[in-house]
């Protein structure tokens, strides 16, 4: 099959939808099934990528507006209480944050959530590979936007190119599948390597998913110049031969993914910006200080702690979580030509 576009797989994924939302969920006011919740366990972070934090001089939430473990276990089951199915553990990094593997463990035991999933730079990785897998964690996806030591330098201001391969291998050892792989495409810094990075999916299992640069966090101002769009990059995948089209599940990111003949891993786009797929979008995400946000470009947040430390019971709790749900923003209303500043960084609200 020959690259395809992505509304072919929007389309794949509305259907899909559309037969979750047959069973017992209730849709949000645009017809959607929100199925996913993105939850930032901190703000903090121990790298300092060019496009999402700057290097110096961040103000960090103080620990004590940060939900604990305890009020996030408590969102998550009410959440699901709400129609999520798939929680993903996000920040800031949230390997930083003492006590993920315990609170992992807590979730796994959560009624109807069928899926939990982690978001990190690997820089911690292999010290935690084998425990996030005891503690019932399957499926990681690891930033990763270079695959040369001294550009990860520049991009990352922190850590190591060899911490996150090594932290990628222990993961794979202990069993952890798919590994997913999240390379940012910047313009000048690393759309040099978009071919070499489906080369490794000859080699490795891995599924490799090149990001569309978002102006958040400090690609701000910069998103236009350093944007290289999904298409630009399967245009360039194509001179490597023959893709395959692989269908997503219902609680499946927005990725449109292929795999190259004779490759063991798979290589996708998310066109987060250029085709936008508001329209499928299955996302909530709480914030590490307690705030729901329906998407990630508005600005528009339910203050879910302050009632939580109040003691409010859980049917108030739930009914801010629908409410939430329903008002979901229909689209982020962004695009290369109508690019706006978002308040939140992106480590505070949870990438
Ligand atoms: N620390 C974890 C990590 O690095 O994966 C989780 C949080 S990080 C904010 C989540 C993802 O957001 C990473 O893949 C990162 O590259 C991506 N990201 C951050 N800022 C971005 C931006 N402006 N545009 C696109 N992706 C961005």
């Amino acid at each position: 099959m020959e690259l395809m576009g992505n509304d072919c797989l929007c389309n794949a994924r509305a259907a899909t939808v559309a037969s979750e939302a047959k069973k017992d969920i209730l849709p949000d006011n645009n017809n959607r099934i929100i199925n996913y919740l993105r939850l930032s366990v901190t703000d903090r972070c121990n790298l300092r990528c060019i496009y999402c934090m700057p290097e110096e001089g961040i103000t960090f939430q103080p620990h004590s507006e940060i939900l604990t473990y305890e009020e996030m276990a408590h969102a998550v089951r009410l959440c699901v209480r709400n129609g999520i199915r798939k929680v993903r553990l996000t920040g800031g990094e949230p390997l930083v944050r003492k006590g993920i593997v315990p609170f992992i463990e807590k979730l796994c035991r959560i009624e109807n959530l069928q899926e939990i999933a982690l978001t990190t730079n690997g820089v911690l990785l292999k010290e935690y590979a084998h425990e996030l897998w005891r503690s019932g964690l399957r499926r990681i996806n690891v930033s990763m936007d270079t695959l040369k030591p001294e550009k990860y330098q520049r991009i990352a201001r922190a850590g190591s190119l060899k911490q996150v391969w090594e932290g990628i291998e222990a993961a794979e050892a202990a069993g952890l599948n798919p590994i997913k792989i999240n390379v940012v495409a910047l313009r000048g810094v690393n759309d040099d390597e978009i071919l070499d990075f489906a080369r490794l999916t000859y080699r490795k299992p891995y599924h490799v998913r090149f990001i569309e640069l978002m102006p958040l966090g400090e690609a701000n101002g910069r998103a236009q110049e350093d944007f290289v769009s999904s298409n630009e990059i399967l245009r360039r995948l194509r001179s490597l031969g023959r893709f395959k089209l692989v269908h997503s599940g219902p609680l499946d990111g927005p990725a449109s993914m292929y795999a190259i003949d004779g490759a063991e891993g798979r290589i996708g786009v998310i066109p987060t910006l250029s085709h936008h797929f508001c329209e499928t979008c299955n996302r909530l995400r709480l914030t590490a200080d307690g705030r729901l946000r329906g998407c990630l470009f508005s600005d528009r947040e339910t203050d879910l702690k302050t009632p939580l430390r109040e003691g409010k019971d859980d049917d108030y709790l739930s009914n801010l979580i629908r409410d939430t749900i329903l008002k979901k923003p229909k689209d982020h209303g962004l695009d290369l030509k109508r690019l706006r500043k978002c308040v939140r960084p992106m480590n505070g609200i949870g990438g």
